[in-house]
């Protein structure tokens, strides 16, 4: 076994390079964590190096203070080998402790990492030994030297980063402390680790391969390079922290600089030095930015030059108190002069440091508070603007009339916005114009009764158009409306207007008006418009309260029944025509339902029915009990409406057992004018006044060939179509008169109906006109019946009467009535007629011989014969017997006597054949001229037949004329 020795010197030499080795490796660590991006990395490589080469060079002259009593010498890529994992396991411990946080973890893991790195480099160190020697370790201390290089590690790691968060400062001490332990750590390792080996001596000799150097001075030379490795290390990192530093604070100024220059640019606030005597010696920049002056204008100036003339005297004061009391913060509100003249509010506040050395001055500071004082201003107006609104308010609901509250309401707006004019202007029913209602300011008498047009001539009317605030700025250089002569009038300048508004159309228009110039506030304008609310609103109950006081009234007098009912039926109110009509009490009422009234309570309104009610209100009848158990008929007519948030019922029931009565009488007299009308035998037709068909009774059907519904509404002409009898021209019915307003014909008796089968029916007819009540024509009635057979019957009547039923000739009567005619016609008209009278000769023979028929049917031959001659108009009449009598109209007797003859001449060649007999007759002719010297039919007649007689008693078969009273025959 070898005995090894240890060189102290270098034992002391590696012990002081392991301790600065640790206090570089330290610091190193904080650089590593203060750097950043590449800068990290070379801080990270250097100090790797640097720290791994100090640890290795302790190592390694640690070892060269190890002797043995032999031959020593080193395997040079070994102990390289040697330094590079020093290196290594620096990086890896330096990595570690750069790190800004580390747990546990990392510290252990790194701790460990470092402390095997180390073991590792020292006993790489070990087996770069050549010596000829076997070396034996002691496994316990080997285990050691490696806890204690794990430990050392772990606590130099701790260390580092404590060191760090904990003393950021320039404290060189603990540095040095914490560099020592751990540099003892890493000493305590190698040793413990040099203690853990033995050498055996080998018998035979190896020969060194490498040459053996003088170790002394290698160590002192290692430990010198490595001095200075770690040294430049050092300043690296002291020059690259001091660089910080200074580059750190010139920062820290820069910005305070910058933050000042700001501060003093941004400030709302000047700030000056004063003498005692107030001169200012210093102003801040501020100065133009707040006042608008520069700062020469004020520098050497006394600052109370600037001040409001009022209050100068204040500001002496607060001087000279600021003098007095040093220690007092002297503020006060004073005004100062803006360079552009006008005057702005300002917070003082002095500051005496007259004492202070460094100030020699009173620090005065001044804060723009104009905006503030406005902002308070505007603040306390709102509040009065407020407080005003709402005592006018309380006013209105104070059931003030209404013209006081708007004369209040005037007054108001005059006080509260301190202006001349105030006006409420009514909207009249048309729409069209304003009436000043109330106002205030305005000339005399022009209140109540001038008016404006509600149209954009002026600024109330253009208010109305355009429904919303106006406001004039200055009404001379308004444009939107075209007059406004009252404004100008008044010489108003500025003002504004607001609706009043109305349930439909506004009420009016409100104003406020000022001959100064002023740009009222918007707080100005809400408080008009408040104004005009308490109007509207006051006005609308009024309107209310009058509508309520008319429904009352209404509901008080009316005879119908008015019952306010909630939906499931109950009474909530009855008017006094109901407690009247169902004989309750108010309170008995109120304790009934709507069904409670009905006769038979079971009926109920089906709900359809209610629903109905809703939207279009209900009418129905029924039957309802009184309180005495007594009905009556009642016609109900209800609509339901919210009240509030309760939807009620109004009902108004009518009692209609008058009319129920009356329309059953209406109905038993119509049943009996119907009937009538069916039963009677005349025709009735009905029509209205437009001569449409309205009825027809069955007659009238029969009649016409119309039914009553077919004819309905069709044209009465074309139903009840007559024609004149005599003439078959239609004639146009008496309805159509009647209708025109004009009276009833009496009717014609000879009326043609023409049914619709074309068949004729001789009717007499009648029409009247219906009348209303009133005397209106409603319609017409027509009345007629079939008279055919009596009238057939009237003719033959009278045609006998004037006829010969033998020959059918007229007779004697109606020929006198003819003569008569033509008597009339000859003396009045101054005609010519002629008359023949004629007397069969013999004729008794043939009666006598063939029989009294023959006598007659040769009665009917002559007559034929008579006719044959005769002209249309003339008249060929049987006088009686076998005496005959013809008129001839319009017959000189020139003409009458060849007539004469020829029917002479024929009578007397007619031959007679009766029963195989002949018989021949003859005539005598008595011929008489009727004209204007004629006296009478009577005379013409006895002239006639005595002119007959005469040609009889001159032998028959002759004409006698008699004329101018001398008798002449003719043959
Ligand atoms: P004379 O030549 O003088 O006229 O005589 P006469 O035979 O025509 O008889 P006269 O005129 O004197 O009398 C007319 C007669 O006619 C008398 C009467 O018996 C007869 N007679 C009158 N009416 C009718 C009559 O209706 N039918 C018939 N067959 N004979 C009648
Ligand atoms: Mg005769």
């Amino acid at each position: 076994m070898l005995t090894a020795t240890y060189d102290l010197r270098l034992v002391l030499l590696s012990i002081a390079i392991a301790t600065i080795a640790s206090y570089t490796a330290l610091d190193l660590a904080g650089r590593v964590t203060a750097a950043i991006g590449k800068g990290r990395l070379l801080w990270l490589i250097g100090g790797a190096i640097a720290m791994g080469l100090g640890i290795w060079s302790m190592h390694f002259i640690g070892m060269l203070a190890y002797n043995l009593p032999i031959q020593m010498a080193y395997d040079p890529p070994i102990v390289i080998a040697s330094m590079l994992v020093a290196i290594i396991a620096s990086g890896a411990a330096l990595f570690v402790a750069s790190r800004k946080t580390m747990g546990c973890l990392p510290l252990f893991l790194g701790g460990t990492f470092m402390g095997l790195g180390i073991a590792a480099m020292h006993y790489t160190g070990m087996v770069a030994m050549q010596i000829d020697a076997v070396v034996h370790y002691n496994l316990q201390l080997v285990a050691l030297s490696i806890l204690i290089a794990i430990a050392a590690s772990v606590t130099a790691l701790w260390l580092s980063h404590r060191m760090r968060s904990e003393t950021p400062g320039h404290s060189i001490l603990p540095k040095i402390g914490a560099a020592v332990i751990m540099g003892s750590a890493i000493a305590g390792m190698h040793y413990t680790g040099m203690t853990a080996a033995s050498f055996q001596l080998i018998p035979q000799a190896i020969t060194p391969s490498f040459p053996v150097m003088n170790y002394s001075l290698l160590a002192v030379g290692i430990a010198i390079a490595t001095m200075i490795i770690l040294t430049l290390a050092l300043i690296a990192a002291l020059l690259e922290q001091y660089v910080r530093v200074q580059l750190s604070s010139a920062e820290v100024l820069r910005h305070s600089e910058q933050r000042f220059r700001s501060l003093a640019q941004n400030t709302s606030d000047i700030i000056t030095i004063l003498t005692a005597n107030g001169i200012v010696t210093y102003i801040s920049l501020s100065i133009t930015s707040i006042l608008g002056y520069e700062s020469q204008d004020w520098l050497g100036k006394k600052a109370f030059d600037f001040v409001h003339p009022d209050e100068l005297a204040k500001a002496d004061r607060l001087l000279a108190d600021t003098l007095a009391d040093p220690a007092a913060n002297i503020r006060a509100i004073m005004r100062f002069k803006h360079a552009d003249g006008e005057w702005q509010d300002f917070e003082v506040i002095f500051n005496n440091l007259l004492d202070d050395p460094s100030v020699a001055g009173i620090v005065t500071t001044y804060r723009n508070v104009t905006e503030r004082k406005q902002a308070a201003l505007a603040l306390e107006n709102r509040i009065r603007q407020q407080a005003n609104v709402a005592q006018l308010g309380q006013v209105a609901l104070a059931n003030t009339d209404l013209d006081s509250l708007i004369d209040r309401a005037v007054d108001v707006i005059v006080q509260t916005l301190a202006i001349e004019f105030s006006a409420v202007l009514e909207l009249q029913p048309d729409n069209l114009e304003l009436r000043l209602r109330a106002g205030v300011g305005w000339l005399p008498g022009l209140v109540g009764n001038i008016t404006l047009k509600a149209d954009s001539s002026s600024q109330a009317g253009y208010t109305l158009l355009a429904k919303k605030p106006v406001i004039i700025e200055d009404l001379r250089t308004e444009f939107r409306f075209s007059e406004a002569t009252l404004l100008h009038n008044h010489r108003v300048v500025s003002g504004m207007s607001v609706i009043i508004p109305g349930s439909e159309n506004p009420y009016g228009v409100l104003t406020a008006h000022t001959t100064q110039r002023r740009i009222f506030h918007p707080d100005d304008v809400y408080f008009l418009e408040s104004v005009a609310n308490v109007l509207s609103t006051a006005i609308e109950r009024k309107q209310t309260e009058t509508l309520l006081a008319m429904y009352k009234l209404l509901s008080e007098h009316t005879q119908d029944i008015m019952l306010f009912t909630r939906m499931n039926g109950e009474i909530i109110e009855a008017n006094d025509a109901a407690l009247k009509a169902y004989g309750y009490k108010e309170k008995e009422m109120r304790s009934l339902t709507l069904i409670d009234l009905k006769a038979t309570p079971k009926q109920c309104i089906i709900p359809s029915q209610t629903e109905q009610a809703d939207s279009i209100g209900l009418v129905y009848e029924t039957l309802h009990r009184r309180a005495d158990g007594s009905t009556f008929p009642v016609e109900i007519s209800s609509r339901s409406t919210l009240l509030g948030d309760e939807r009620v019922t109004l009902s108004i029931i009518r009692d209609v057992t008058e009319r129920r009565r009356f329309e059953q009488a209406l109905f038993r007299e119509k049943e009996l004018a119907q009937v009538t009308l069916q039963s009677i035998k005349d025709a009735v037709i009905t029509a209205d006044t437009f001569g449409r068909i309205k009825s027809l009774n069955p007659i009238a059907e029969k009649l016409t060939g119309w039914s009553g519904t077919e004819a309905e509404n069709v044209a009465l002409k074309d139903v009840f179509r007559i024609i004149n009898e005599s003439t078959n021209e239609p004639i146009e019915s008496s309805v159509a008169k009647l209708l025109r307003g004009k009276q009833d014909d009496a009717f014609a008796s000879t009326t043609l109906l023409i049914a619709r089968n074309e068949q004729q029916y001789a009717i007499d007819y009648s029409a009247a006109p219906i009348r209303s009540r009133e005397g209106e024509i409603m319609g017409v009635v027509l009345v007629f019946r079939d008279v055919t057979l009596s009238r057939q019957m009237a003719r033959q009547l009278s045609w006998q009467a004037s006829h010969d039923p033998l020959t059918k000739l007229v007779n004697r009567r109606e020929f006198e009535n003819r003569l008569q005619q033509a008597v009339d016609t000859a003396k009045y008209e101054n005609q010519q007629h002629a008359l023949c009278y004629l007397d069969l000769d013999k004729f008794k023979i043939v009666n006598d011989t063939a029989g009294h028929a023959a006598g007659d049917e040769l009665l009917r031959q002559v007559t034929k014969l008579l006719k044959s001659h005769g002209r249309k108009s003339d008249v060929v009449a049987r006088l009686g017997g076998d005496e005959f009598a013809i008129l001839l109209y319009q017959c000189a007797i020139e003409q009458a006597r060849p007539l004469a003859e020829t029917i002479l001449k024929q009578v007397q060649e007619f031959i007679f054949e009766y029963d195989n007999q002949m018989f021949t007759i003859g005539v005598s002719i008595g011929l008489v001229i009727i004209n204007s010297e004629t006296h009478s039919r009577d005379t013409a007649l006895s002239l006639a037949d005595a002119a007959c007689y005469a040609a009889k008693s001159q032998g028959r078969n002759r004409i006698c004329i008699n004329t101018e009273n001398s008798l002449q025959s003719i043959n």
